[in-house]
């Protein structure tokens, strides 16, 4: 169920952080980036009375000469303000209007997000009011007195809040791509998410995930939006803020579970190692689609047969991942990385396919046919009643048989086989479940289904 996003918008210093901290549940706010060029938007869960939302720390809005907004901020503001429900302007109430404050008011006051004035460090009561009441001029309604270092006036500001958020049923879910890019250190993860960057205009914002050790970046494409979980942009901080423990296969593994896509980078000088093999192995265990990424095809020697039997060596390396589409591309030129969007919605289609039972059982009767369950030493023989998908994401089919031990496991590779020949489903794995049923419930179950439809 998607929360009411509340946007905080102010000036530098104005105290955003201060606030969030008071209001959000947990206190390990994510640091900051400079102001400037990208930065991170922070979301995390706060709630008041039985309402629960997310507040979104904007980061500074900062201005070239006081009154315009820098165009990238600006950009950043309407992301922000465009997912949210309400905003809460903040100004400094011990510093009063400044051009900057009336520069955003003047834009708060063109968009449609209802937006409550918080003039902040009001903590002596007296004061307060009278440096609230200055507010007014802002033209944004009535200013709240508030201290998000001791507190007071914030329950006032978010009694009023909750009233103008909108029920839970009416919050659309973000519709968006959630894609994982994870490999070994240094095969060029923050190169090909900077490729990306740079070649996608239309960037919406860096945003930082609820968990503090992925950075997420949002990118639109064609219409459709792509929530890239990079494992590797927040390295650059790693001495400062994190140990280095921290940027291990566990993050890769956090990154692979969060998504729906994982982009498997490689390394094309060192080929596939180990650790490759590993990280493959739980891209499968996780049930995500998957595109393998081979990075730095540039720096490699080059004739016209080395892709065909490059890719040879790399499939039989990862000969368990061989549903998985593959692509040669460089980060450091640019060259393909574009093509990796395709490749990302085929997957991406793929892996919330839904194929009809009709198609499954005449899949099932064909590889019967050619290959009958085997008959254990006591000669009974495995039975196959009938298979139907029970999700998507990634596909999983269900096999109703009358008992999974009598199916071992090169039966099942079998079928497994004959399912990937038939249903397709490239890029994402598929899911068998082998369930034992009574021929007589089946039956029953039969029936029910052919009564309604
Ligand atoms: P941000 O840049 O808008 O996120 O501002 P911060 O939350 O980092 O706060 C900027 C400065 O204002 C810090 O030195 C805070 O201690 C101070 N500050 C924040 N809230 C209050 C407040 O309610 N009263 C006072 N007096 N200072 C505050
Ligand atoms: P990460 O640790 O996976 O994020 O890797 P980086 O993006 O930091 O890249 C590691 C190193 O590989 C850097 O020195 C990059 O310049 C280099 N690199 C990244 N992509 C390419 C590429 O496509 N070709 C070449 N030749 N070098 C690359």
């Amino acid at each position: 169920m998607a929360l009411p996003i509340v946007a905080i918008i102010g000036r530098p210093n104005v105290g955003k952080s201060t606030i969030v901290n008071r209001l959000a549940e947990t206190k390990d706010a994510i640091v900051h980036d400079q102001p400037g060029i990208t930065r991170d938007r922070t979301y995390r869960n706060a709630y008041w009375q039985d309402r629960e939302f997310q507040i979104v720390d904007t980061g500074g809005l900062i201005f070239d000469d006081e009154t315009e907004f820098l165009p990238l901020i600006r950009e950043q503001a309407m992301a922000a303000l465009a997912e949210a429900s309400v905003a809460i302007f903040v100004v400094d109430g011990q510093q009063g209007i400044t051009g900057g404050d009336e520069a955003i008011a003047q834009w708060l006051r063109q968009q449609s997000v209802p937006t409550f004035l918080a003039v902040n460090k009001c903590e002596s009561l007296t004061e307060g009011l009278s440096q609230a009441a200055m507010f007014w001029e802002l033209g944004l309604g009535e200013p709240y007195p508030i201290s998000g270092i001791h507190g007071n006036g914030t329950g006032e500001l978010l009694d009023d809040l909750i009233t103008r958020l909108p029920p839970i049923e009416e919050i659309p879910e973000i519709n968006e791509i959630k894609v994982a890019i994870v490999g070994r250190p240094n095969v060029g993860k923050s190169s090909l998410l900077n490729a990306f960057i740079g070649q996608n205009r239309a960037i919406v914002s860096p945003i930082s995930g609820t968990t503090r050790d992925a950075i997420d970046t949002v990118v639109e494409r064609n219409g459709k939006t792509y929530r890239l979980i990079d494992t590797a942009g927040i390295r650059k901080k790693k001495n400062v803020e994190y140990g280095a423990e921290f940027f291990g296969i566990n993050r890769a593994f956090k990154a692979i579970r969060r998504a729906e896509v994982v982009l498997f980078v490689i390394d094309a000088i060192d080929g596939v190692t180990e650790q490759d093999q590993k990280l493959a192995n739980r891209i499968i265990e996780d049930g995500r689609a998957c595109v393998i990424v081979v990075n730095k095809w540039d720096a490699v020697e080059k004739d016209s047969y080395t892709i065909y039997t490059y890719e040879q060596e790399v499939r039989s390396r990862l000969y368990f991942v061989d549903w998985a589409e593959m692509i040669f591309v460089s980060a450091l030129t640019g060259k393909r990385v574009e093509k990796i969007i395709d490749l990302i919605d085929n997957a991406a289609n793929e892996y919330e396919r839904r194929v009809t039972t009709s198609v499954i059982n005449e899949v099932l009767e064909e590889a019967i046919s050619w290959n009958s369950p085997p008959t254990n030493r006591q000669g009974r023989q495995g039975k196959i009643y009938y298979g139907t998908q029970v999700t998507s994401k990634p596909p999983t089919i269900a096999l109703f048989v009358n008992d999974p031990k009598r199916f071992p496991d090169n039966y099942r590779r079998y079928i497994q086989s004959q399912f990937r020949q038939h249903l397709g489903f490239k890029g994402t794995p598929i899911r068998l479940l082998w369930r034992g049923k009574k021929a007589r419930e089946v039956e029953q179950n039969t029936v029910n289904r052919a009564t309604r439809v």
